[in-house]
């Protein structure tokens, strides 16, 4: 980018447009810490004695919030506001990933740490959850930026971050090469190599054969389990797919492997959709290039809103928050959503979903492959000693199978849906560990 187009730019910290109430403050909007809130009180009736512990859930451990200020290539100062949140420890330390985006607020980290915490519960991994990150469009930023806002953040939150404190990992537009600059600048800090501190490193740096793919994998196998209990043939599936990165890609990958024909895709450019299926492997490397689906020659252009109507029988939405909600839920035709993102799902769009039949597999349970693998590779650090991929693998299905199995006979027990069931499996396990550990002091 230009120095004229970068002083053109808007500042980092800039205000809601004239008139219009910034989102914390609007009554009619939820947001993500309400709409998780509202979450632990469906689950509450079903924790029995548990309950009286419940107000732990429904506030973070600890919140840290970070001025992150660089020096921009221009010479110019800028500051950046960054945080990082541990919801809950009780069942081990932190986790969670970073992420770095223009909308990142602190009840958006908040109510993505608590969903890490419950995440981390519904899949067994010793951990807590925790999330971090930076309101900043890192497409604005050089390479050579990117890396000092990296390197500041992370010695800013340095005071509560380690391999046995919190361990951060990638998440929207942070990858393995944020992972190396965040495990060196702490290592530097500490005055020794510390590579369980971060996971989701690249492979040479400590990093876990199978991460990349694991969340998508982990969409993938939960998604195959379900449609097994429904009765529906994955091979002659019809799929659409919103967010074609980590976890929508990979997701569509695996499940076109497996015969699903993937007729509609979706991301930040536009959406492209073909009705005998669309060419997956030809649609990544467009999307490795051009970085968008938009513009992919063996696909029709179909307007952004006709994108959820398209007949289908599987909907994985893997980019945002709040994208299914009242406006679009009654069109959706799906008979299964796969919540590859966190938070896709507003609590309306969850009950239209509901009533109209359409199964939804939460993101808790739907997207957990990720911190699965990460989990992997934080062992493997410790141990330093490294498993092929077919180990991580076998061991990523296995525990994905166990939990959702778990998940969806809970949920036939008691008539829920199966976030309810996955929150009532999660915040009993947490709440049992903070029981066993007793109030301090
Ligand atoms: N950011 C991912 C998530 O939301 C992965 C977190 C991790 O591996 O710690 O689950």
């Amino acid at each position: 980018m230009s120095q004229a187009s970068r002083a053109a730019a808007p500042s980092p910290a800039a205000a809601p447009a004239p008139g219009a109430l910034p989102s914390y403050l609007d009554p009619s909007h939820l947001g993500p810490w309400g709409i998780y809130l509202q979450q632990v009180d469906r689950v509450t009736p079903y924790l029995g004695n548990l309950s009286r512990w419940v107000e732990t859930l429904k506030r973070p451990k600890r919140s840290l919030i970070v001025d992150v200020p660089i020096e921009l290539d221009n010479g110019t100062v800028a500051h950046f506001e960054g945080y990082r949140v541990q919801h809950n420890t009780s069942r081990g330390p932190g986790k969670g990933g970073v992420r770095f985006h223009q909308d990142v607020t602190l009840s958006e980290v908040m109510a993505l740490s608590a969903w890490m915490s419950i995440k981390n519960a519904a899949v067994n991994v010793p951990y807590g959850g925790a999330k971090g990150g930076i309101r900043v469009d890192p497409r604005l930023l050089s390479r050579g930026e990117l890396e000092r806002l990296t390197r500041r953040y992370t010695s800013e939150i340095g005071i509560i971050i380690g391999p046995n404190k919190d361990i951060p990992a990638p998440d929207v537009n942070t990858d393995g090469q944020v992972m190396a600059w965040m495990m060196d600048t702490y290592s530097m800090n500490q005055g020794s190599t510390a590579t369980g501190v971060v996971t989701g490193k690249p492979i040479d740096l400590g990093g876990s054969l199978g991460r990349v793919e694991a969340t998508g994998r982990g969409v993938f196998t939960v998604g195959v389990e379900a449609a097994r209990h429904i009765g529906l043939d994955v091979s002659q599936a019809r799929l659409i797919v919103q967010g074609f990165g980590n976890v929508g890609g990979v997701a569509a990958k695996l499940f076109a492997e497996a015969g699903a024909r993937v007729v509609a895709v979706q991301d930040h450019g536009g959406t492209v959709y073909r009705e005998a299926g669309l060419n997956v492997p030809e649609l990544l490397k467009h999307v490795a290039e051009h970085r968008t689906v938009a513009g992919f020659a063996d696909g029709e252009k179909i307007a952004d809103d006709q994108f959820w109507q398209v007949d289908c029988d599987i909907l994985i939405p893997a980019a945002l928050e709040g994208q299914i909600n009242k406006t679009n839920a009654g069109k959706i035709r799906a008979r299964m959503v796969i919540e590859g993102a966190n938070g896709p799902t507003t609590p309306e769009a969850d009950d239209i979903l509901q009533e109209r039949g359409v199964l939804v597999l939460p993101d808790v349970i739907a997207n957990a492959g990720g911190v699965t693998v990460s989990y992997f590779e934080w062992v493997q650090d410790f141990s330093s000693f490294f498993w092929d991929e077919d180990e991580i693998n076998a061991r990523l299905v296995r525990i994905m199978k166990a939990a959702f199995n778990a998940i969806w006979l809970t949920a036939q027990e008691h008539k829920v849906s199966l976030r309810t069931a996955t929150f009532i499996i999660a915040c009993t396990r947490i709440l049992h560990a903070r029981e066993l550990r007793g109030l301090y002091p």
